[in-house]
This record gives structure tokens, sequence and C-alpha cells, in this order.
């Protein structure tokens, strides 16, 4: 893949997606750290389910402190693997508590020593929380494109990551972020893909494969 086609998959995926967004329900940048985490291995519709009840019963950092775990776990139970998930959210908002007093960072490098937040979480924080396009968070769906497409070869997401920061300019990388996943869910879907009506299909390594 050279950088000229790859500009112009972005293009093809913006003119296809263009209210492509991030589709968690957050207010604050601590809501949308808590629905990152509860979103690992559950969907966003049920994270968007699951979170209003915890937002309103955790209006503030210090919420999260008081809350009883047990209580946590009870309400955010339906996003699965809610005992560790509990227990990084209790952890997390105590980190932010003590060490940046209540504020969330806007950087890479101390959002990713809150616990429960890799780098795929912190480029969703810096993008959605603060408009910070620094990285490009590599989701099951961009780690799936990128194989198909041929935009990376590399099986671990920062791997993944570097490829595509190096294939796309850094003005393309919020768009990256929102019309990946949104071609994931729509079209490039996970053992059937509807190679048919993608719109970046005349540049795809796989489908030149099938031979179309
Ligand atoms: S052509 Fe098929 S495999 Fe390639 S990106 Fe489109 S949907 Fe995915």
């Amino acid at each position: 893949m050279n950088k000229k086609d790859a500009v112009k998959i972005i293009e093809k995926m913006k003119l296809q997606y263009p209210d492509a967004t991030c589709s968690l329900d957050f207010k604050t940048p601590f809501e949308i750290v808590v629905a990152v985490m509860l979103s690992a291995q559950c969907t966003d519709e049920r994270v968007n389910k699951t979170t209003p009840r915890l937002f309103s019963r955790c209006p503030t950092i210090e919420d999260y402190l008081s809350i009883p775990i047990e209580e946590l776990e009870e309400i955010i139970h339906p996003c699965g693997f809610y005992k560790n998930k509990a227990k990084n959210i209790k952890l997390c908002s105590k980190q932010v508590h003590e060490r940046f007093n209540d504020v969330v960072p806007s950087n890479m490098e101390d959002l990713m020593s809150l616990a429960g937040v890799g780098r795929k979480s912190a480029n969703v924080i810096l993008l959605e929380a603060f408009g910070i396009a620094q990285g490009i968070a590599v989701d099951t769906h961009v780690k799936r494109i990128s194989t198909l497409m041929g935009l990376s070869k590399e099986k671990e997401p920062e791997k993944i990551e570097k490829d595509l920061i190096n294939l796309f300019p850094k003005k393309y990388f919020k768009d990256i972020n929102h019309t990946f996943i949104w071609h994931g869910r729509n079209t490039c879907i996970s053992r059937h893909p509807k190679c048919d009506n993608c719109c970046v299909k005349d540049f795809c390594k796989f489908y030149k494969k099938i031979g179309r």
C-alpha cells in the first residue's frame, strides 16, 4: 500500500460514513474513561444501556471512590468481566483523585499510567475527551480491516498502529479512528464482509485475492 492510495482510501471512507463518530455516550472526560473500560469485550450498545444508571449514581470522582465495590459490580454486571472492571474503575478513580486532583490527564503517558487504561483506550480518551488525535486506536475492527486491506502485516495492535501512523497523514487520524470502526460494523463485517458493496474494494488486498 502506498501513501497516495492510503489517502484515497480514507477520503472514500469519509464520503461513505460522513456521520461516523464515537458511539459511546458520555458527558465528561471521566465518563469516557469509564465507558471505554466497560466496552472491553462488550458492545458499545450494551455499555450505553448500562452507563446512564452508573453515571447518575456516580456524577463525581468522589462518588466512584465511595461507592461500595459490590454495588458498582452489580450496576456494571451486564458489561461482563464486571469484577475486574469494577476493580479498575475504583483504582483509576483513586489515581485520578490522588495524582491528578480529580482531573483526567490529557496526555498519553499519564493516561496510560491509570489502572485499566492501555494505549488503545488512551487514544480513544484523548480523541473523544480532548479532541487530540495523537494515534490510532487499534480495536478488533481496525485490526481486521488493516490486515484484509494490506495496510499492515503485523498482528499486535501497537505494531499495526505504527504502520497506520506511517501510512496516513496525521490530519486523517481522527477520521481513521471513526470511519474504520463504522466500516467494520457495517461493511467489512467479521467473517461476512460485504465486499461487493465496499467503498474501498478497489484498494483491498483481500478483494484482489478472491479475484472479483
Ligand atoms: S473489500 Fe471486503 S475485505 Fe476488503 S475492506 Fe471491503 S469489505 Fe473488507
